[in-house]
């Protein structure tokens, strides 16, 4: 069976990058029927926290990329790594090494006046431990084939080859006793059973130096498939400005984890030319063989028009809902709660068919509907205040003593009320239809004036006329 595994470093926040991997990984498993596990590789104990490992696994449940089992933490396994250096030690795979700091720095500055990567000279390899200085705590290393090759046949880069004379005898366990994160991840994989690695080609290097753990053990390696990473829309690797952002961002940003999941599957992967994906067509679709070999580009505006575009799909029920998860960050600021008071979600359902029509994100849709919750006086934004000049404001005024006695408060009574007063009185509609949505909803646009009015109600609607009627 497919076994697979996300193992993220929980150093910062979930990027757009490691979720992109983590989405790869999901879409591999459930295509093959496998599991997806989920590794936090938490052995760097100053740069690991509590806090990273909480919005690793938050973005992940809100992108919906369900782990199988419990989640595995590579700190906690460090005897195990242990153990695993001991078993080399005893079949003369791995070899203690005494070197110094200063013979190290000494082969690193050697390395650098000679130009070529630095690499650790092998001098314990062979030498009698016995000649260890006194006392001296030694560092575990591997005893790496020096002649042949190490070939990696990766699903998205290919064969792939490295002399073994370029690559030294890497470090397993550290003399204070710590696993490097080489070793660990080797063990984990193969302890998970992990059977296909998928992650950033920036791994690409690490595979062939696992690749000689795995073969010093015995032990199968598993395929292998190393994606580009991500790169800006200039080309550049992606940064902060580029929308480098965590996933944490895009959630407060307004995206919906639908379309942001199914902007992320088609970056670096394609299927044919389609770009809208349900989750079970990619699942059904999903595939290593498909992902490119040349880094694909972040591009901001069609994530944006994706999100608009699955808005509009959904039903306005599960928007409102979204909108109110987000004001505990968004409300403050808009004079809102944490919380949706029933009135405004009330109102919110009912506007709902006009507002995502225009809008891209939840925060433009939360925005859009500011009339609805709007402290009094309502602000008029640069549009409405231009329309209201003073014979807009004197319109306003002899159709807010017909409004006010409209027996009823509904959009095509309104509508019916407000054409019968443009013909009588000479007006095109316009012009007092304008002037009434600067008032009522301080824009110079929005959803149907009619209903925006009836979902308003009788009194804050006649209180906004009121207010900028002369
Ligand atoms: N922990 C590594 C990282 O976050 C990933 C290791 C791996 O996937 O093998 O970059």
């Amino acid at each position: 069976p497919v076994v697979t595994r996300f193992a993220p470093s929980p150093t910062g926040f979930l990027h757009i990058g490691g979720a992109r991997t983590a989405l790869f990984n999901w879409l591999y498993a459930r295509r093959f029927g496998g599991a997806m596990l989920l590794r936090i590789e938490d052995t760097d104990r100053e740069r690991s926290t509590e806090s990273a490992i909480a919005a690793i696994l938050d973005g992940l449940s809100w992108l919906g990329l369900d782990w199988d089992g419990d989640v595995v933490y590579q700190f906690a396994r460090a005897e195990r790594h242990r153990e695993v250096v001991e078993t080399l030690l005893a079949t003369g795979g791995a070899y203690r090494c005494y070197a110094t700091p200063e013979e190290l720095a000494e082969m690193r500055e050697a390395a650098r006046r000679e130009g070529r990567p630095a690499r650790y000279d092998g001098r314990w390899r062979d030498r009698d431990p016995s000649e260890a200085p006194a006392g001296a705590k030694p560092a575990i290393r591997l005893r790496a084939p020096q002649e042949g090759e190490t070939v990696i046949e990766d699903a998205v880069q290919g064969r792939v080859v490295w002399q073994n004379k370029d690559l030294d005898d890497l470090v397993l366990l550290r003399s204070d006793g710590n696993p490097t994160y080489m070793l660990a991840v080797v063990v984990d994989d193969h302890d998970m059973g992990v059977t296909q690695v998928i992650r950033g080609d920036d791994h690409l290097t690490n595979a062939a130096r696992q690749a000689q753990i795995y073969q010093a053990l015995g032990w199968g390696v598993p395929r292998m498939a190393h994606v580009p990473l991500i790169h800006g829309p200039d080309g550049a690797k992606l940064s902060k400005r580029h929308g480098a952002l965590g996933v944490d961002a895009y959630r407060e940003l307004g995206y919906l984890p639908a379309a942001l999941r199914n902007y992320l599957v088609r970056l670096g992967w394609s299927h044919g030319d389609q770009e809208m994906f349900s989750q079970d067509e990619m699942i059904a679709a999903f595939d290593l063989g498909q992902i490119g070999r040349s880094p694909a580009r972040f591009d901001f505006a069609k994530l944006e028009n994706l999100n608009g575009h699955y808005m509009r799909q959904s039903d306005d029920e599960s928007l409102v809902e979204a909108i109110g998860r987000l004001l505990p960050t968004l409300g403050p600021a808009r004079g809102l709660g944490p919380e949706l008071t029933p009135a405004l979600r009330g109102m919110l359902l009912r506007s709902m068919p006009g507002l995502k029509e225009r809008a891209k994100t939840l925060v433009e849709l939360l925005d859009s509907a500011y009339y609805l919750y709007a402290p009094s006086p309502l602000a008029l934004d640069a549009k409405a205040d231009s329309i209201l000049d003073a014979a807009a404001r004197a319109r306003l005024g002899a159709v807010r003593a017909l409004l006010a006695e409209t027996a009823e408060w509904n959009a095509a009574a309104l509508e019916a009320a407000i054409r019968a007063h443009a013909e009588r009185t000479g007006l095109k509609l316009g012009q007092i239809a304008q002037p009434l949505r600067a008032a009522v909803t301080g824009r110079g646009t929005s959803p149907g004036l009619f209903e925006v009015m009836e979902i308003l109600g009788r009194e804050t609607s006649l209180a906004r006329i009121d207010a900028q009627a002369r």
